[in-house]
């Protein structure tokens, strides 16, 4: 292992290391899962990225690619393998303001190309919650979604196209269907265009309490018919109680029209408490989330079942995404949990990804298409080994 690390770094002089204090950062993702990073490249160009492909396919090791590492399923978690970081591609190459769309390098964060794009009243809507700091390629990698996935949908469904690297060092092109959800197991995004929205600006807010499940669902119902709603969010007594709100259901609805009771400081409060959740949640020792997806008419019953589990929830309640928190401790209880997902034909993800964490949960259709893209795309498997399949 040595002697490779001392060809990287004469291969790559000032964009690799091996030494153990920078290498602890590589070893992990937000997911918390551990494993072993052998050095870290930072490639500053698609050649660069060619020749990392080149050298682990010569010394048959495993590449993961990286962007922010905020991921929440261990799949930029390395096993002796070497970490591509991303973040030095991280250019705008073109935003194009009448035909709404824009060309980026993949390690740009969320926050800073639509940051850019305010100047042209233009946004790329997909609004996770980590969006400041996660990266566009992390974001089409997992296909992610987050707070507004019921107007907009997920990446899917604003990426035009991407550029890879593939298994063999070649640029190829990889459509949205491909690429989308394949979590660094096909090839290293070194380009993507992406179509964009005319800028979104909330302008009101609601933040509900009801005393039943029943009555929350049947506004978050009602209120899906209001055009302007951008978001709602379900919040279970459980998890209101640990946050210190009053503990029954809340329902946070954000809105693009005046039609909410909260405006200004009032909304941006409220839309607070919500990115606030997670980390408030972790910090009273619910550290491990998960995203589970449910139909729309299987949601009361999910609903049921997390309660009944004494387990605190919040949930884009419009597409049945629910964020299921846990201690450490209690990972024992996600054989139950994803058995009634599988028993509600739901899927264990609605937006994290498989990675490693969901691996023996994740179903045959989703392996199965990954295995066959793998075959077009990287045969000889060195990309992101034992994650998803
Ligand atoms: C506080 C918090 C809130 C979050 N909220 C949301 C949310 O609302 N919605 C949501 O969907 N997710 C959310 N996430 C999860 C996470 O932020 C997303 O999955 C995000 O898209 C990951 O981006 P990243 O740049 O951090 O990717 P990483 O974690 O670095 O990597 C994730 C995956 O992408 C692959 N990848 C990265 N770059 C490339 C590349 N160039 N080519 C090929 N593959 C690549 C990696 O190999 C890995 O498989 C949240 C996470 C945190 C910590």
């Amino acid at each position: 292992m040595m002697e490779l690390q001392k060809e990287l770094s004469k291969n790559f002089a000032g964009k690799c290391s091996d030494e153990n204090d920078r290498l602890v950062a590589y070893d992990s993702d937000a997911s918390q899962v551990r494993g072993t990073a052998l050095a870290v490249v930072w490639p500053e160009s698609r050649e660069d990225v060619q020749k990392i492909v080149k050298f682990a396919l010569k010394h048959k090791i495993d590449v993961v690619a990286r962007g922010a590492g905020t991921g929440l399923a261990g799949a930029a978690v390395p096993r002796n393998s070497i970490v591509a970081d991303m973040s030095r591609m991280n250019k705008i190459i073109e935003v194009n303001e009448r035909e709404k769309y824009a060309i980026v390098e993949p390690g740009i964060a969320a926050a800073q190309l639509n940051l850019a794009l305010q100047k042209c009243n233009l946004c790329l809507p997909v609004e996770p919650a980590s969006q400041s700091v996660c990266s566009i390629a992390g974001m089409i990698a997992t296909n992610a979604s987050g707070l507004r996935a019921m107007r907009f949908g997920r990446m899917e469904n604003w990426l035009m196209n991407a550029e890879i690297i593939d298994g063999a060092g070649k640029l190829r092109n990889a459509s949205a269907e491909e690429i989308c959800g394949s979590e660094g197991t096909l090839g290293i995004i070194v380009w993507a265009k992406l179509r964009l929205h005319e800028a979104v600006i909330e302008k009101s807010a609601d933040l509900e309490k009801f005393d039943s499940l029943h009555k929350m669902l049947e506004r978050a119902d009602a209120l899906k018919k209001n055009a302007g709603v951008l978001s709602l969010e379900a919040i279970n007594p459980i998890a209101a109680k640990i946050m210190g709100l009053d503990s029954c259901y809340h329902l946070l609805a954000e809105y693009d029209n005046e039609s909410g009771a909260l405006k200004s400081g009032e909304m941006k409060k409220a839309k607070a408490l919500r990115i606030g959740l997670w980390p408030k949640l972790a910090s009273a020792g619910f550290s491990v989330i998960e995203d589970p997806q449910v139909g729309k008419e299987k949601i009361a019953e999910f609903a049921e079942f997390i309660n009944a589990s004494g387990l605190p929830f919040f949930a884009h309640i419009a597409d049945g995404t629910f964020h299921v928190l846990l201690k450490p401790g209690q990972k024992s209880m996600l054989n139950a949990l994803y058995s009634k997902v599988g028993a509600l034909n739901g899927n264990v993800s609605g937006e994290h990804g498989i990675g490693t964490t969901k691996r023996e949960f994740a179903d045959a259709k989703i392996k199965n298409k990954i295995r066959r893209l793998k075959e077009k795309f990287d045969p000889e498997g060195i990309f992101n080994r034992g994650k998803i399949i």
